[in-house]
């Protein structure tokens, strides 16, 4: 299967000396929907900044459709349309002047980037506004500005770093749809968000990432299951068998007198526990394990209100 993006060992350390990024190691399909997700500060801009070339690697290989940003920086870039989180259009331009421009830089002859344009302006609302001076726009349509500007080209894959900070509700539902249709219509997208719920109403998978590493890179469907499960550590009074199986029950054997099990929403602990002492353990102390997800995903939440 192709991938729309590869990193591997992607480190960056800040002049400063700050470690952004540990060495992560990252794949996108091509045709994904995908969400790097992490809380404030986690390395998702850096991440991005590496992938555009804004941002100096420390360590690591960067591959846009295959092409190494190290050795084919142009060609990688062909590929590939960013909206940053910074608006860095002229807004003393018009929206239109800025496209032309944006046209111009890939090479792209007039009349392809005028016809470009009335369809992407059309797409994402803004055909009202295409002599209107940037700096006349609210926030959301010069976010939606971002997004026409960045897809000028017909890049095949879409990175957009934090698509709807500052987007009300209504423009965000048909930002998300526009998201959807491009990426019905083949390209790949992927975004940063530290909205779990945006992640989740939009991408098919996921990368989790928390102080510059990967935490967890799945689909939507199972990181969701995940989170609905919790883990048990029980200890028992007498020596476990070697084997030890419930029906219905995921439990392990961590030693002689301590086993693991998952609970899954809608599981009865009670039940396992009678299960359990039916054949002959008996529990005498047990405890939730800290579960590494959802300490993120709290700080996640807290972030979010
Ligand atoms: P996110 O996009 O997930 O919020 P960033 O990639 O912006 O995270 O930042 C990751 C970490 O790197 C943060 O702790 C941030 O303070 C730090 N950082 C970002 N830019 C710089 C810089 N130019 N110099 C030093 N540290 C930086």
């Amino acid at each position: 299967m192709s991938q729309a993006l590869k990193i591997k060992g992607l480190q960056k350390i800040y002049a400063n000396g700050f470690r952004a990024l540990k060495g992560i190691d990252l794949e996108v399909r091509e045709g994904d929907f995908f969400a790097l997700l992490g809380p404030n500060g986690a390395g998702k801009s850096t991440t991005i900044g590496v992938i555009c070339s804004l941002v100096n690697k420390t360590a690591g290989t960067v591959l846009v459709k295959g092409v190494d940003i190290d050795e084919d920086f142009p060609g990688a870039k062909r590929h590939l349309g960013v909206v940053p989180q910074e608006f860095n259009f002229n807004v003393f331009e018009t929206v239109e002047d800025i496209l032309i421009h944006q046209a111009g830089y890939y090479g792209i002859p007039m009349k392809t980037a005028l016809e470009r344009i009335d369809s992407c302006l059309l797409k994402l609302g803004l055909s009202e506004q295409r002599n209107t001076r940037a700096r006349m726009l609210s926030g959301g349509m010069k976010r939606r500005l971002m997004i026409a500007r960045a897809l000028i080209h017909e890049p095949s894959v879409l990175i957009l770093d934090e698509p709807t900070a500052g987007v009300d509700i209504e423009m965000r539902r048909s930002m998300y749809e526009f998201l959807r249709e491009i990426n019905e219509a083949g390209t790949t997208i992927i975004l940063t968000t530290h909205y779990l719920e945006e992640a989740e109403s939009l991408c098919r998978n996921i990368a989790i990432i928390n102080n510059g590493e990967i935490v967890t890179n799945t689909s939507m469907k199972n990181l969701l299951r995940e989170l609905h499960r919790e883990t048990f550590i029980l200890d028992t009074r007498e020596p476990l068998p070697e084997r030890i199986q419930v029906p219905g029950f995921e439990v392990s054997r961590v030693d002689d007198f301590c086993l693991e099990a998952q609970i899954e929403q809608g599981q009865d602990l009670a039940e396992l526990m009678s299960r359990l002492h039916g054949s002959g353990v008996s529990i005498i102390s047990m405890r939730n394990r800290e579960n590494r997800l959802e300490q993120i995903f709290v700080s996640l939440l807290e972030q979010a209100s």
